[in-house]
């Protein structure tokens, strides 16, 4: 129900309560205090522990603004058990009123260690006699916003707490098996906890109240996205009979055996091809696991079946290599490839729209040219989207409506996700992981030096290159503007190039041409070039086996995922193989941490779990945070064993308990959040 409809509601109220999201009555419900306060006790002064916070009363014996060491209002107050010091830096002359010696106050704070003994710094205050009556219940502090008071929202939470609000959505068992309280008694506790509840469990969210709202947001989670899964599965989509005659021919050309792991995924993608509703899958492996294989295995089944398949990559390095690969592994199969991006001239991008829609073309490898409008597949079965994370959910949408039926969908992701993330927030995808790197890798040895040894990093690099290895040097991350992004870099190139008169250094970065970018990328690969100088446009995917070194310059601007990303371009040889993160000193905690991380960690699953403990799933979701709804109360590592149970009992639900589980996600999600359309 609308906050409108509730009488006492001013229209001020209204628009504070919608800035902070709460637009209806459920929502209100459903906004938990951040913390208590005790005020239902009175302790007498003698009996405070420093740290504590607690609640006094008695009378002012003394009050005076000093200055030294700074402008303060400081006053004693005195109980029949002791003294302790109020003390204010900030104050208005109303205060200094309040505070005059003979007044009656009852005071809460924290007590701390002072000049003069215990003291409390900005204390609450309010007049009072020994006759004021102390709070039932422990008070709850609120997440608020200017100009609503904590008394406002109290009392505009206190006015909903009615039963009819209380409906139990779940079935006994689904609570109880878990010893979680009913809802009702659960939302009672937190807005109104009794006096002896246990403070710090309840800030910690540990109480079996707290840990059943948690739950029920975790099962609305899982609800929602079981039932967003199952609605894609009751659509249709060309079941493909498994390759008998293409991929043998493949694997037998090829120089190497697939892994175990990638046997695996082939099997668990192959099988989804076969049915007759879109696969949804999302296969993960660390840098250099070797997923590209995996996708043409993928597309073979396809190709055979008759069907055409896309692959679209996040950037034209990337679409390139993926079409050169595709090319040497199919051509010798007879398969025709088109190749689309949108820096081809119009001539050249007409003639491979032609080939797709003919469907001359069995396989479309591209950019995101691939998901225009004027690009019309004949018979488009299977889509392959790479670096998945780098596209947003209309463009993943966009290249799936280009089939008829609809195609299977296959992304690819080398930032590995976290378990309890893909138990949760992509619950509505089958997920295949890679765990395993194809034998023979050599792991890359990091290296953490501060930019005040530059000079030895240049030598470093000097060595490499007179050995007949190659080097990246990486230009720091400047988020806030392309133009200086730039500028650094052909600061930095040029200034490289100056010291290095004796070898070739390149340049590449995101603002070139794309025929210019593909000329200094060629002339790495064939080893013309010794030294690359690169933005962070070549994070996801180059490959050139022969490149030993990496120089990141600035490595505490970047954030985890994109460093593993950088440092996976080396170490694809067989020379032994260094990565130099650069970083400015004075170092601030969290970029300290980050760096520890990568430095001792060489597993992406391991970074990236991290990564997560570190920030926080918002930043980890990337695009696919527009979809879905945030948790708020539920928080992945503290309520993993919950998470477990919701996504047990929620299959259940929904087969046996319709109509529970409707109205469960009419209290969660009711402002009918856009489930994710991956
Ligand atoms: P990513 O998973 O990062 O996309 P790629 O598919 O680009 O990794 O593979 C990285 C490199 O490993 C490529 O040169 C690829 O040909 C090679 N490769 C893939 N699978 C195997 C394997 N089973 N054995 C040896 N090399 C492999
Ligand atoms: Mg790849």
């Amino acid at each position: 129900m609308e906050l409108a409809a509730i009488k006492s509601f001013s229209k001020p109220l209204i628009k504070n309560l919608a800035k902070l999201g709460i637009v209806s009555q459920q929502d209100l419900l459903l906004h938990l205090p951040l913390r208590y306060i005790d005020e239902t006790r009175i302790v007498s002064i003698r009996d405070l522990r420093l740290g504590d916070s607690a609640q006094i009363q008695g009378e002012i014996v003394h009050a005076e603004v000093t200055y030294k060491p700074r402008k303060a209002l400081v006053a004693r107050i005195a109980d029949a058990s002791g003294q302790l010091t109020l003390r204010f830096l900030h104050f208005y002359p109303s205060q200094i009123n309040a505070l005059k010696v003979g007044k009656k106050l009852r005071v809460y704070g924290e007590v701390r260690n002072g000049f003069f003994g215990y003291e409390m710094v900005h204390p609450q205050c309010k007049a009072a006699s020994d006759a004021t009556a102390v709070n039932e219940a422990l008070t709850p502090i609120y997440p608020t916003t200017a100009g609503l008071t904590q008394p406002a929202i109290r009392k505009a939470i206190q006015t909903i707490l009615q039963p009819e609000m209380f409906l139990e959505t779940l079935p006994a068992f689904a609570y109880e098996a878990l010893n979680l309280p009913s809802f009702e008694d659960s939302i009672q506790a937190l807005h109104y906890p009794e006096p002896t509840a246990d403070l710090s469990a309840l800030e910690n969210r540990t109480t079996p109240t707290w840990q059943r709202l948690a739950y029920d947001e975790l099962l609305a989670q899982q609800l929602s996205m079981r039932k967003h899964y199952a609605k894609r599965r009751s659509v249709d989509a060309p079941a493909m009979a498994p390759s008998t005659s293409l991929i043998k021919q493949l694997l037998d050309q090829l120089p190497f055996q697939l892994t175990q792991a990638q046997q695996k995924v082939t099997q668990e993608i192959s099988l989804d091809l076969t049915q007759s509703h879109p696969m949804q899958r999302l296969l993960q492996g660390d840098v250099g696991s070797g997923k590209t294989i995996v996708a043409c295995m993928a597309a073979l089944q396809a190709i055979e079946c008759g069907w055409q398949v896309a692959l679209m990559a996040p950037t034209e390095i990337l679409a390139e290599q993926h079409y050169k690969k595709f090319v040497t592994w199919l051509s010798p199969l007879g398969i025709e490839i088109a190749w689309l991006t949108g820096s081809q001239t119009k001539k050249v991008r007409e003639a491979a729209q032609a080939d797709i829609a003919s469907g001359q073309a069995q396989l479309a490898v591209g950019t995101h040219a691939l998901f225009q409008d004027a690009v019309q597949f004949e018979k488009l079965g299977l889509a392959i989207i790479d670096e998945q994370h780098r596209f947003g959910v209309q463009q993943r949408l966009a290249l799936r409506k280009k089939g008829q039926p609809e195609p299977h969908q296959l992304m690819m992701s080398a930032t590995p996700i976290p378990r309890t993330l893909s138990m949760s927030y992509y619950a509505d995808l089958d997920v295949s992981v890679i765990d395993e790197l194809p034998p023979g890798r050599t792991p890359v040895v990091t290296k953490l030096v501060s930019d005040e040894r530059r000079n030895e990093i240049l030598q470093r690099v000097r060595d490499a290159c007179q050995t007949g290895n190659q080097a990246y040097w990486v230009c720091p991350l400047i988020e806030e503007s392309e133009v200086l992004q730039l500028q650094t870099a052909t600061e930095i190139f040029e200034n490289l190039q100056e010291n290095f008169s004796d070898l070739t250094v390149g340049l590449v970065h995101g603002r070139m041409k794309s025929a210019e970018k593909q000329a200094v990328m060629e002339a790495f690969v064939a080893g013309k070039t010794q030294l690359l100088v690169a933005t962070t446009v070549i994070e996801v995917g180059v490959d050139v086996p022969n490149a030993s070194l990496m120089v990141i310059e600035h490595a505490e601007r970047m954030g985890l995922s994109q460093l593993h990303q950088l440092r996976g371009r080396v170490g694809r040889g067989a020379a032994k193989s260094t990565c130099i993160l650069m970083y400015q000193k004075q170092l601030s905690d969290m970029a300290r941490a980050r760096l520890k991380v990568i430095y001792e960690n060489t597993d992406g699953f391991a970074i990236a779990q991290a990564d997560l403990n570190l920030r926080g799933p918002g930043e980890f979701l990337g695009t696919r945070q527009s979809g879905v709804p945030m948790l708020k109360i539920a928080d992945l590592s503290r309520d993993e064993g919950l998470l477990q149970q919701a996504k047990l009992i929620a299959d259940q639900l929904l087969i046996e308990y319709p109509g529970a589980v409707d109205q469960h996600l009419k209290r969660w999600m009711q402002h009918g959040v856009e489930l994710v359309k991956v």
